[in-house]
């Protein structure tokens, strides 16, 4: 059976997530959602999210790439077929919204819909929600009036335009300009961003760009960068459209992945006639603005989205890489030789590769459930400690989300390929597809070197290390708390062995910030990998331990055991088989190997 793309995905792994394991009825009492969601409309949110994904955006998958994005006499144009689908999700309210009005989801619910949505179609929709976050962060009264209520219907996009040819990952090199005019917070802006996603595109009227640049006399590097709102269309005082406002589109990427999803190269001001609006304040005395700090918001919550974006896109690998090992039939059992060809899935390294990628991903899921738990209380909770203790967690949990869950995907949707054998290498079926478009959730948001600077730069070192000391500390307790947990024995043992070789990896980390920081950045990234195994080995652990009270209670005739057993079994190897890592890296670290450093750049 050959398909270029097909959606297969469940609603179980969420249900069990949200109704047993996180506790989502503590959300749902919050004052924002009570009057309007029980735990008991779970199942229908999805379901119905589900079907949505399977009837309306899963059918224009194909044309991502069979049409593709097209750029035609300076116009960028979207299959037809999505901008019917953004349309469908507009209306029937899947799509942007308020996020404070009344009676929407909790984040950590609407999580798991987006899921559905973007496994059927990750390339449809744009950045609209994060870019409204902002100008309702940060604009003034005024601007929320004109841009907000069409962002949040939809009926405008959004963007954001940080990257520049000479400015990618030091975004502080960027040279794009804010002139001031007689008009207070008016600024004209010049210069050219690139890489912008959703940059130009016809599923809207206008397009609302959220864009860094300098204001003249401000400091260099990133301290010195305001944020802007840049309308391609530029908008009167009651919200009505104006005259276009000098934001040409160059050209669009040809790309390895994701090509229904338009990345644009944008001239601001090449005719002197592009204004912005600044948000905030204008730089103080010293040069230093405000900007990056805004731009910040949405980056931080777009990170955690990516993370999820490419674990869903590994899943939709997965569950094809599943189905295919049960019909594709080659070879005889190794103890029987001369017996009898048997579907792929019997072979042991076959299951090798579906179970490493069954529990990583669950291993990865529950990382990212845990910390959308965490951001709906830290916007949410009408406790103040609580909200505070939540978003001390986001900040922790958010690089090893984006970074961790982007790696790992990249190597899974391999042993997907791997499991369809040569037919995974061809286009005629899914596979290969997901492999080119998970590659880019490592790259963009801030490459995952990034994120681990983040992590061993930022995140271990905030109010004096108490914020990630004080999170590490809980994990080291709750892995205590739980030794000798029924049928978890020796994988709580194995966590706690885990647990103090990365204590070890963070004392040697921070030992190498005061005696050669070159080592911190040469193992920055397996830092963070083995924080990420680390804790999400506890995080599949405490789910298999309400599987285990779980089979005991159904029995062995249970529609429902296999779905329990999977869980136990997917900690168990998770534990067994990936954790163990983190004491072999706790050695690598530890024994400081310069080669990265001393190797002579000719020899490369
Ligand atoms: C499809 C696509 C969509 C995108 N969408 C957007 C968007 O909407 N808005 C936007 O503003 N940008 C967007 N980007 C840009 C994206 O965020 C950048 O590509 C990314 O930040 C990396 O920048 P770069 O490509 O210039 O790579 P570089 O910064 O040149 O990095 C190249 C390599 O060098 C490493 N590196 C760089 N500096 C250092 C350092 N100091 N120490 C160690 N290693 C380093 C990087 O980790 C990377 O491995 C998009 C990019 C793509 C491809």
């Amino acid at each position: 059976m050959a398909s270029k793309s097909n959606f297969v995905y469940s609603t179980r792994e969420h249900k069990f997530i949200l109704k047993e394991w996180l506790d989502t009825q503590h959300i749902l009492d919050l004052p924002k959602f009570r009057d309007y969601y029980s735990l008991d409309d779970v199942d229908s949110i999805l379901e119905q999210a589900l079907k949505v994904a399977k009837e309306v955006l899963a059918p224009t998958n194909d044309d991502g790439e069979g049409i593709g994005v097209r750029f035609e006499n300076g116009k960028v144009m979207v299959p037809p077929s999505f901008k019917k689908a953004y349309d469908f999700l507009q209306e029937n309210g899947w799509g942007m919204h308020d996020p404070d009005s009344e009676g929407v989801l909790p984040r950590v619910i609407r999580a798991a819909c987006g899921e559905y949505f973007t496994g059927a179609n990750n390339t449809i929709g744009l950045l609209t929600e994060g870019a409204a976050k902002l100008i309702a962060t940060y604009g003034r009264e005024q601007d929320k009036r004109r841009y907000l209520p069409k962002m949040y219907k939809g009926q405008w996009g959004g963007t954001m335009c940080l990257t520049e040819t000479g400015a990618g990952s030091d975004v502080g090199a960027s040279v794009t300009k804010a002139f001031a005019t007689d008009v207070p917070q008016v600024y004209k802006i010049k210069g050219i961003k690139n890489f912008i996603t959703g940059g130009d595109h016809d599923y809207t009227e206008n397009n609302i760009h959220l864009l860094l640049a300098r204001i003249e006399g401000a400091t260099s590097g990133t301290r010195g960068l305001s944020l802007f709102i840049v309308p391609k269309i530029w908008v009167g005082e009651d919200g009505s459209l104006g005259e276009p406002n000098d934001v040409v589109t160059m050209g669009i990427e040809h790309k390895m992945g994701i090509k229904g999803s338009v990345t644009a190269m944008l001239n601001f001001g090449d005719n002197d006639g592009c204004r912005g609006i600044l948000l905030g304040n204008p730089p103080n005395e010293k040069g230093v603005a405000e900007g990056i700090a805004q731009m910040f918001q949405m980056m931080n919550s777009a990170r955690h989205t990516v993370g999820q974006l490419a674990m869903v896109l590994a899943t939709v690998a997965y569950n094809n890489a599943v189905a295919y090992a049960k019909e594709r039939v080659q070879g005889a059992p190794i103890t029987n030789p001369r017996g009898d060809r048997v579907p792929i899935i019997k072979h042991e390294d076959v299951r090798r590769m579906l179970i490493n990628q069954k529990a990583t991903l669950e291993a990865m899921r529950a990382l990212i459930f845990k910390n959308w738990y965490y951001i709906d209380l830290a916007n949410e909770s009408d406790d103040p400690v609580e909200r505070e203790t939540a978003s001390r967690y986001v900040q922790v949990l958010n690089p090893l989300g984006k970074a961790y869950c982007s790696d790992m995907a990249w190597t899974l949707i391999a042993d997907a390929i791997q499991v369809y054998g040569g037919y995974g290498y061809c286009e005629e079926y899914p596979v290969a597809r997901m492999a080119r478009d998970s590659k880019i959730n490592s790259i963009w948001e801030g490459t995952n070197y990034i994120q681990a600077l983040d992590l061993v730069g930022r995140k271990w070192t905030l109010e004096k290390g108490t914020l990630f000391g004080n999170w590490l500390a809980e994990v080291g307790q709750y892995i205590d708390r739980n030794q000798g947990a029924a049928g978890l024995e020796k994988e709580f043992a194995m966590l706690r062995r885990a647990y103090d070789a990365y204590q070890e990896i963070y004392a040697t980390g921070m030992r190498y910030w005061q005696t050669d920081p070159r080592l911190v950045a040469t193992f920055a990234t397996r830092i963070l990998h083995s924080t990420a195994m680390m804790y999400c080995g506890c995080l599949i652990a405490d789910q298999a331990m309400i599987a285990i009270k779980k089979l005991s209670e159904l029995g062995e005739g249970h529609y429902d055991y296999p779905f329990y057993q999977g869980k136990v079994v997917s900690a168990r190897y998770y534990i067994r088989n990936v954790v163990p890592f983190v004491s072999t890296l706790a050695e690598i670290i530890a024994g400081g190997d310069t080669s990265v450093l001393d190797f002579p750049e000719e020899a490369f």
